[in-house]
């Protein structure tokens, strides 16, 4: 203590401690004072791997990245591809002066060799153990590449699905995105930074950028405090509380200010509020955008206005590289802000092992063994089944008979194999991906007959084929159709005006099902995309809708096992099916309005006077081939006071004759309070597997905290009075209600 003490007096005291222990903290103290300032700027910049050589950012134009990276000018590097380049790459790192190795990043965002379903359509699985686990295999996967940190889990909360980026998120809700992003943290992160299977996480995108305007990709991001902090910023405090190494800032500006040079987000909240002490990296040129937000002056006022607010890494940004040093010089940027976000990179590079040994990743024998894991690839299978949501089966038209004489698969997505894997992907392997009809066909029985009819491509601008599908449809017993958007229409920069099934495919849908109908037939939907698609007009037609999302490697098998029934479906909507774009932002959470909704159409309602309010398919919405019957409510106390708790349970059976999944889903409603709170929150859920007559006691604790929210003054508590509780199948399908009391 004395030393310390002494040490502090001298003005030699280093700042905050950096690492998970003083081990940690002692040998970053130590390196930081051999570093000059151009080597300290240097490991906060970040710059893009592939095309070393050719760079596509003005602001790269004079670098030579071989040449900075000797230097020590250059910290990490994103987007490596294979482990020959990261070999090559620290071989460089390691000529530099003090022999600081690189950290190699890359967005592995739903898989890596293997390829999960899209993040949203996991999401529907509602199955943590499921997300972890694929989560758990990216990174085992990615690290054998050479990859140590993946800029991944997408945390964003989104309600609005013109933005492409839904797909990489976990939907609309804060409490079961809180829980997701637990999840893929502590998969991607395993059992800590620094084992050979695991990545650093990154939550992003820090924050709110999934509420930009008109859900047009980068734009401002204009939210009420409350919103954010009960909305927006819980996913974030989640993967912060499950251990994430690292954060990502966003594009957005939020209330105005840029995330990139927010305080208010990166220090007050993150670092201060929540305690996180790790990295925060910009988004790609985020701090230079802030010139354009109108914000910074130029790349230089950028640069300082990013780290003073708690920005520790510039990712191909240029604004640290080329003016950090000088801030420091002119005094614009403390010595102090410098060797903290410094040291936060360098504690990261010490917990990784790389000082130890900088290539313990890069082994090419490794990554071929891990990639080849047969496991690995049956997991795919396995969560993509699992993502894959029942909309509708009237008739039980579902499962499919493997008897059935004829089938005719029609639609453009019948032998996608490319858009079955969505976007983010870096080892694309569509050649080995089953398409739909390859799964259908596989699982027909002998003397069945599949036939395919595209009837018009993806982007279906003519109506030349649907003649063809049309006769497919009058010659079948079942049609099946498999409609949608393709791989490239969601991700980042994906915007959409229009969020419909792509061009002429509802005309398609109708004419086939015409003729199908005329000769008595069946028509199974099954919908592709990376987004909630607005298409009432079709999914009112269609005798059962199977919502597939894009759903990875095994695509075409998983999605023909839910349709055979080898597997019974058990995945729920994260993200309410809005019934058209008019109705969006649409959200199951929202607030009453002054005005009881009319059932029938009257003035002065708050209702569309041309659509129902409902959307077409609720969060939460998902069928099973099986029935499920909730009753048995009890409450374990009808009074709660100061930190007590309440159970709540009932009883769950499976009413059907199959063995199958349900999501058992527990809001909660505060209906007085100092702050108008929504129609109901989801505060609990869990997904248990009954078999047919089975029946199984569930129940869900209730204490303060889970009633608490953020008041007029963001001040944090429950009120007391009285709560409603509903426990349900969905949000709009409530199976037992009760209330109780909060007495102080
Ligand atoms: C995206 C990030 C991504 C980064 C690096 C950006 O454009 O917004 O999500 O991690 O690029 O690829």
């Amino acid at each position: 203590k004395r030393t310390l003490v002494s040490l502090a007096v001298l003005g030699i005291c280093a700042g905050p401690a950096h690492g998970t222990d003083a081990a940690t903290a002692a040998k970053v103290r130590a390196l930081l004072q051999q570093m000059t300032l151009e080597e300290k700027v240097g490991q906060l910049n970040q710059v893009v791997a592939s095309g070393l050589t050719g760079p596509e950012n003005a602001q790269a134009k004079n670098v030579d990245k071989r040449a900075d990276i000797k230097a020590g000018k250059i910290g990490s590097l994103l987007t490596v591809k294979s482990v020959a380049e990261t070999r090559e790459l620290q071989d460089l790192a390691m000529q530099s002066r003090l022999k600081i190795p690189l950290i190699f990043a890359l967005d592995v965002i739903h898989g890596h060799k293997n390829v999960f379903p899209v993040p949203l359509g996991e999401a529907a699985s509602w199955d943590m153990e499921a997300i972890e686990r694929s989560a758990r295999i990216a990174a085992t996967e990615a690290a054998a590449s050479g990859v140590h940190w993946t800029f991944a889990p997408m945390v964003d909360v989104a309600r609005d699905p013109r933005w492409g980026r839904v797909m990489e998120g976990a939907g609309e809700d804060a409490f079961l995105g809180s829980a997701i992003a637990k999840a893929r943290v502590k998969g991607f992160q395993g059992k800590g930074i620094g084992q050979l299977d695991s990545v650093m996480a990154t939550a992003k995108h820090f924050a709110a950028y999934g509420a930009a305007v008109a859900g047009r990709d980068y734009q401002a991001v204009d939210i009420s405090p409350q919103q954010l902090h009960e909305v927006y910023l819980p996913p974030f405090r989640a993967a912060v509380e499950a251990g994430v190494a690292t954060f990502m800032n966003s594009f957005n500006t939020l209330n105005g200010i840029p995330a990139t040079g927010s305080a208010m987000l990166q220090k007050d909240i993150l670092r201060q509020k929540w305690g996180f002490d790790g990295i925060v990296v910009s988004d790609w040129q985020s701090v230079a955008e802030m010139v354009r937000h109108g914000y910074a002056a130029d790349l230089k006022d950028a640069g300082a206005r990013a780290i003073n607010a708690g920005n520790t890494i510039d990712m191909e940004g240029y604004a640290y590289s080329n003016h950090l040093a000088e801030l420091v010089k002119e005094g614009k940027v403390g010595q102090a802000t410098l060797d903290d976000a410094v040291g936060h990179v360098l504690a990261k590079k010490f917990e990784l092992g790389l000082f130890d040994d900088p290539y313990r990743y890069s082994d090419a024998a490794r990554e071929k063994a891990v990639h080849a894991n047969p496991e690995h690839r049956a997991a795919t299978r396995d969560v993509a089944r699992k993502s894959m949501v029942l909309l509708k089966n009237e008739g039980a038209v579902l499962p499919l008979k493997k008897d059935t004489r004829r089938i005719a698969l029609i639609g453009p997505l019948a032998e996608a194999r490319r858009d079955l894997e969505g976007a983010w992907i870096v080892h694309s392997d569509p050649k080995s991906v089953p398409s739909l009809a390859d799964g259908l066909r596989k699982g027909l029985a002998a003397g069945s007959r599949l036939t395919v009819t595209a009837g018009c491509d993806i982007a279906c601008k003519d109506s030349k084929g649907f003649a063809a599908a049309v006769k497919a449809a009058r010659e079948a017993d079942v049609v099946v159709m498999a409609l949608g958007e393709s791989f490239d229409h969601t991700g980042e920069a994906r915007s959409y005006t229009s969020i419909t099934l792509l061009g002429k495919q509802d005309q398609l849908f109708h004419q086939v099902r015409a003729a199908a109908k005329a000769a008595g037939k069946p028509v199974v939907l099954v919908v592709l995309a990376g987004r909630p698609l607005a298409f009432a007009d079709v999914a009112e037609k269609a005798d059962a809708i199977l919502y597939a999302w894009l759903p990875g490697s095994e695509g075409g098998n998983a999605m023909a096992d839910v349709l055979f029934g080898d597997y019974n479906p058990s995945g729920k909507l994260p993200i309410t099916i809005p019934r058209s774009l008019g109705q969006v932002p649409i959200y199951y959470s929202y607030l009453n309005t002054g005005r009881p909704v009319p059932e029938v159409e009257a003035l002065y309602g708050s209702a569309y006077m041309d659509s129902p309010n409902t959307p077409l398919y609720a969060f939460g919405h998902g069928l099973s081939y099986t029935t499920f019957k909730y009753d048995n409510l009890r409450l374990s106390t009808s009074s709660l006071a100061g930190n007590g708790k309440l159970t709540v349970s009932f009883d769950l059976q499976n009413s059907g004759k199959r063995a199958g999944e349900e999501v058992v889903q527990l809001y909660l409603r505060d209906p007085v309070a100092s702050i108008a709170r929504p129609v109901k929150e989801l505060k609990g859920f869990r997904k248990l597997r009954l078999e047919p007559g089975q029946r199984q006691s569930v129940s869900f604790e209730i204490d303060r905290e889970l009633l608490s929210f953020h008041n007029a003054d963001l001040k944090w508590g429950a009120e007391p009075g009285r709560f409603d509780l509903m426990i349900g199948s969905a949000s709009d399908d409530i199976r037992l209600k009760g209330q109780f009391e909060l007495t102080d």
